[in-house]
Order: C-alpha cells, then sequence, then structure tokens
C-alpha cells in the first residue's frame, strides 16, 4: 500500500492540520519519506461524534458480528505480509523475527478476543429472581455487564503491532462493543497507517457503522490532550511513559465529566536473590538476567532494572558472570533518536552516581548503526539504594545490582517500594519459606510476582494481570494484557422488575 500520511475518521482518508511531521529510520537517524499531519480539534472532533453514533448500534448487533470484524482484522494483518513487517522495522529499528513475533502475538489475542465476542461469558450475567412470598416483597434483579463508550487508544512505541492500533486495547474494547478512536504513536507513524487501514477495511466488510473505528496521527502533546478531553470518550487506554501517563491521567480526571483511565507506565522490576538459590545456580541465574536485560535491547516495561542480593561469594560469581555477558552483548539500535538520547543521559545519571560502579558494559564491535544502546549494568551497596528517593525508570539494557549486608535491607527496601509491574524471586523452596515475609510485602507492591524466571515475555492468558499499584499503573484493579483487560471497559447495569421478554437475552429466565 502507498502511505498517505493522513487519518482514517469513521471510514474516510482526510487529513487538514498544516502541521506535519515525519517517521524516522532509527538505524540511519535518516526521516522516512511520507509527511504525516497532525490532527487538528476539528478532526478529533469527527472522530468522538462518528463513535457516539456508532456506540449505540454496536451495542445492538449480533456480537458474532464483532467477532467477524476481529477475525478479519487478524485475517487481514497476516495477509499484509511484508508490507507491514518491512515498515515497522524501517520505523523501529526491530530485527524481523521479533517484528514476526509481535504479529504472531498481535494476531493470537485478536482472536482470543474474537471468541469472547461470540461466547459473550465476559458479560458475567447475575440473576436474582423474584420473591412475592418474601416481606416486604423481593423484587426481580438482574445484571450484566456492557461496553462502555468510544474507548481513546494510545499505544506504546515498543511494541508496534501488540500495543498499537490493534493491540489489546483496541480489541478488547472491540469485543465489548465499543468504539475506538486511536491516538497513533509518532514515532511509528506509517505503521500505524497501515493497520489503521485494515482496520477500517474490516469494518466496511463486515457492515459495521464507519464510526466504530477511527485513527489520528499527532506529534503534539496539545492534541493528545484533546482525546481525552473530548466529552463523548468514556474511557482512555494509555501504555506509555509515568510522565505522559500522569499527564492524561490528571485532565480525564479534572474533565467535568472525569472518566476512567486505565495507564499502565513504566516500572523497575526488583529482582531479589535468595542464598539457596545464588549458592546452587548463580551463573546460570546471570546468563538468563543478561538475556532479560538485553531482550528488545532493554525497551520493555519489565526490564529487571534492580537485582538486591545478600553478600556472599556466589552473588560475587553472579555478578562476574553478568558482567561476561554484558561485555560480550552487541549494542543494537533503540527505537528512535529520542528513546535513545533518554537512555544514553539515564545511564550516565546512573554512572556519576555516589557509591555506583560499573560492573561492565559491552565491548562487542558495533552493528555500524545509529542510536545503538551498549549494555551497561553497575553495582553499588544497599546504602546507596537506601538514600535513593525515588526510583526512576532508565529505559533500555541497564540494570544495576545492589549488595545487601542482611535480610532486613531486603525487607526495607521492599516496604519502601511503591507500585511495580513485576517482582521477581530466585530461590529454593526453603528460601521461600524462610522468606515469606518478603513476599507477603511484594504481594502488596506489585500486580504479578516471578518465582526463578524474568519477568520479561508476557503470557496472553486467562491468569495474567499485567499492572500493578500506582505508579506501574493508574489503577491496580485492572490488567492491560490478557482476557481480563476487556474488563476496563465494560460498566454493569442492573435490570430490576423487568419482563422477560424485555431484558437482553443472556439475563432471560
Ligand atoms: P510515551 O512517550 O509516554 O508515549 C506514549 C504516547 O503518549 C504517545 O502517543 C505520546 O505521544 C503520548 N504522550 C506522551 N506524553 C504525553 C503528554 N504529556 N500529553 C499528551 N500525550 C502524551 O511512551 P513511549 O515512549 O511510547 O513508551 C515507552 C514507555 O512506555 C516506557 O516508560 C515503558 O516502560 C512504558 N511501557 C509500559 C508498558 C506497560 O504495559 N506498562 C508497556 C510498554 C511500554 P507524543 O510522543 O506525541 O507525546
Amino acid at each position: 500500500m502507498t502511505l498517505t500520511g493522513q487519518h482514517f475518521i469513521a471510514g474516510q482518508r482526510n487529513a487538514t492540520g498544516a502541521s506535519t511531521f515525519t517517521g524516522i529510520n532509527p538505524a540511519t537517524g535518516e526521516a522516512l519519506p511520507t509527511t504525516f499531519h497532525d490532527a487538528t480539534s476539528d478532526e478529533i472532533n469527527q472522530a468522538v461524534v462518528a463513535a457516539e453514533e456508532a456506540f449505540y448500534q454496536l451495542q445492538q448487533v449480533d456480537p458474532a458480528k464483532l467477532a467477524d470484524l476481529l477475525e478479519s482484522i487478524a485475517d487481514r494483518i497476516e495477509a499484509a505480509g511484508d508490507t507491514l513487517i518491512q515498515r515497522v522495522m524501517a520505523e523501529t529499528g526491530l530485527p524481523e523475527a521479533r517484528c514476526k513475533g509481535e504479529r504472531g502475538r498481535t494476531c493470537n489475542q485478536t482472536r482470543i478476543f474474537a471468541s469472547m465476542a461470540r461466547d459473550g461469558s465476559w458479560r458475567q450475567p447475575r440473576i436474582d429472581a423474584a420473591d412475592p412470598q418474601s416481606k416486604p416483597g423481593k423484587p426481580d434483579v438482574r445484571t450484566m455487564l456492557f461496553g462502555i463508550g468510544p474507548v481513546a487508544v494510545f499505544g506504546a512505541s515498543n511494541f508496534p503491532l501488540a500495543i498499537g492500533v490493534v493491540g489489546t486495547d483496541t480489541v478488547c474494547a472491540l469485543a465489548a462493543g465499543c468504539p475506538v478512536i486511536v491516538k497513533a504513536h509518532p514515532a511509528h507513524p506509517g505503521t500505524c497507517e497501515i493497520l489503521a487501514e485494515i482496520v477500517t477495511e474490516a469494518v466496511a466488510h463486515c457492515g459495521l457503522p464507519a464510526g466504530t473505528f477511527s485513527m489520528l496521527q499527532s506529534n503534539s502533546n496539545e492534541s493528545g490532550a484533546e482525546f481525552v478531553r473530548h466529552p463523548g470518550v468514556c474511557a482512555v487506554a494509555f501504555t506509555g511513559s509515568l510522565r505522559g501517563g500522569r499527564a492524561l491521567f490528571d485532565i480525564a480526571c479534572s474533565r467535568p465529566r472525569p472518566i476512567p483511565f486505565y495507564a499502565e507506565m513504566g516500572s523497575s522490576n526488583p529482582v531479589f536473590l535468595l542464598p539457596g538459590a545464588l549458592a546452587q545456580r548463580s551463573t546460570d541465574i546471570a546468563a538468563d538476567y543478561i538475556k532479560s536485560v538485553t531482550m528488545g535491547v532493554g525497551q520493555f516495561c519489565t526490564n529487571p532494572a534492580i537485582v538486591l542480593g545478600l553478600e556472599s561469594e556466589h552473588l560475587e560469581s553472579f555478578v562476574s558472570a553478568a558482567a561476561e555477558g554484558a561485555a560480550g552483548y552487541q549494542p543494537q539500535t533503540m527505537l528512535h533518536p529520542g528513546i535513545y538520547q533518554a537512555f544514553e543521559s539515564g545511564r550516565q545519571k546512573i554512572a556519576a552516581t555516589s557509591g555506583v560502579s560499573q560492573v561492565a558494559v559491552s565491548q562487542a564491535e558495533s552493528s555500524g548503526t545509529a542510536n545503538e544502546a551498549v549494555c551497561q549494568i553497575f553495582a553499588a551497596d544497599f546504602s546507596v539504594l537506601d538514600a535513593t528517593e525515588e526510583l526512576e525508570e532508565v529505559f533500555g539494557p541497564t540494570s544495576t545490582i545492589y549488595r545487601c549486608q542482611s535480610k532486613d535491607q531486603l525487607l526495607k527496601f521492599a516496604r519502601s517500594l511503591d507500585g511495580h509491574l513485576t517482582a521477581t524471586l530466585h530461590g529454593t523452596e526453603e528460601d521461600l519459606t524462610e522468606h515469606a515475609d518478603l513476599v507477603n510485602i511484594l504481594q502488596h507492591k506489585v500486580g504479578r510476582i516471578v518465582f526463578n524466571g524474568f519477568p520479561t515475555g508476557i503470557e496472553v492468558c486467562h491468569a495474567m494481570h499485567h499492572g500493578g499499584p500506582y505508579p506501574a499503573a493508574t489503577h491496580s484493579f485492572f490488567t492491560s494484557i490478557g482476557h481480563q483487560s476487556i474488563y476496563r471497559f465494560v460498566k454493569p447495569v442492573c435490570f430490576q422488575g423487568f419482563p422477560s421478554s424485555a431484558l437482553p437475552e443472556a439475563l432471560r429466565q
């Protein structure tokens, strides 16, 4: 397909704004050919008004049609083949295998939500039949879940497919019959355009209202804010930085009619190395640690950025093996020049912190592309961590190992934690028994606790919880990955005293 740089507003390509930007190939640092237009207020308004109209229709269509829509989207993504993959690679610097793997996950989760739309069990019907004999008479009360209304979606730069225009947010909102208005990510605008065309065609193919889906390009914080302010938007899904998420969350809460704003943000994902595990397999854990730190050039919200272990010879052999792994890492291109610059200043800030020393930095030859990140591992005494007021996420392949002198220091650190997406424990079963108090604290600090693994790589399944207390997410109850993510975009409605014939089918006797 030929990119036009335009938005898709309720089935139509359009772009009237004078302000423009281009995609950048991070591997060369050069601008890519197409010019994209920043959305105007009028265009955002058109998209939301069309979504409001579509919402009432979507709430009445046969859910099988929503399932067909999602299946058609997944089929079309696969059919887009290399056109899509090549553009993702050009805009993100991600290698082909990663792009194809992410496409597989994207289509898989889209089909999961298609089957959820079809079976309707997410509606959770609950029926309390009337009891006229009771005193006072107990009324007939029935409740089930409905879509919340138009949803605005902000995808992240690091998952251009799985958390982008057709990411979990979009597909679970559509499964619940909620129209979606996507604010495209300016780091991969061409990828967004290809995906938006796919969804627009699928909407038309399935005979659904055009306002079911819109995608607007924007490289300006102000137009991003306009999506959240628009009175027709009923919920927002955001994946990205704490700074961006918090700014938009504040806007959502300060609207005359506040709306739910579900942000998944950054995290430092502490890893605790317990003594039994270190004694048994310190070098194996170190090898997996470096794999996790460097996976996707460290550009994962689940990157294990902090490691704590009790001082011992085994911890030192872990540090040495981690140093070897980091030194051998071949520098790789980051997603965007801005992300690379933020990584460079972040790791320099860690290096300049008093008491922090470098364990290792990549020595392998550069692959010769631009914006390449090295892997850099640091170490420090627990006292440095203890004196840190706020843990700042450094997005990229870096991590710091803290040497602790006592179990009390592990517990003190755990108690001091803000919300994080994950915490990881490496241990034996005896370690777990010995550190049950640590696990108890972590349960109140993170959304997912990993035992003898690493937090990067998130399974899309029923039991997944990808979220956590603030600032990992703005609402600790909800997940943004897995089947349960649909519950961000629904609301219960209770019917009291209705005749069966007038009730939604799932609530009839
Ligand atoms: P980002 O810079 O926050 O951008 C995300 C989106 O929000 C973009 O569309 C961006 O558009 C917009 N935005 C950012 N600040 C804004 C503001 N103040 N007002 C209005 N719009 C704003 O994040 P990113 O670089 O895409 O992703 C990297 C971050 O995402 C990392 O911190 C990572 O940990 C986090 N992440 C979290 C998860 C998770 O599941 N928790 C998953 C992946 C990534 P503009 O660029 O036009 O401002």
